[in-house]
């Protein structure tokens, strides 16, 4: 069984579900660009690769073989627990698919709002303005990611 058929299912570490942005070493930064990737410059000099990632096909990473170390090394909760054997491939899926089903729910609360957020980020962003109902499927969606996917990190060999 191969762990990348879970991620095929899933994409949510390069969408912009769970992170803003990639890390990137400082020599990677160039063959990004040549790819036409767009990069971000930050306060403190470094450079990142924003997400949603522009690499990213559906959900199949158009840059594989190339892709930065951050993105060579990350593995989330639930993939672990694959590798692990703690859960299994079916298992997994319908994690991943409970979890779209979070962030969907998130977006179909929001989307009532004329002129407002109508993405997880900018819901993120506007969290404080939110009505009710957006906010609390916002909360269950965050709840629900930390549970799953995020915290450790570990090289995948
Ligand atoms: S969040 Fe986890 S399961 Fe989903 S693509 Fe990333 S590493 Fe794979
Ligand atoms: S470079 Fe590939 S693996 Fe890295 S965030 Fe973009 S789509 Fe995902």
């Amino acid at each position: 069984m191969s762990l990348s058929t879970l991620c095929l299912h899933c994409g949510m570490c390069c969408d912009g579900t769970l992170f803003t942005h990639v890390p990137l070493q400082p020599n990677e930064s160039a063959s990004l660009t040549q790819r036409g990737l767009p990069l971000t410059a930050r306060e403190d000099g470094t450079v990142v690769l924003p997400q949603p990632c522009a690499a990213l096909n559906g959900r199949c990473c158009t840059v594989y073989t190339e892709r930065p170390e951050a993105c060579r090394r990350y593995r989330c909760q639930l993939l672990n627990a694959l590798a692990e054997g703690e859960v299994s491939l079916d298992e997994a899926k319908g994690v991943v698919d409970a979890a779209h089903a979070r962030v969907e729910a998130v977006t179909r609360a929001l989307s009532p709002m004329e002129g407002g957020p109508s993405s997880l980020r900018q819901a993120r962003a506007a969290a404080a303005t939110l009505e009710p109902q957006a906010r609390e499927a916002l909360t269950q969606a965050e709840a629900f990611l930390d549970r799953h996917f995020r915290g450790r990190f570990r090289r995948s060999g």
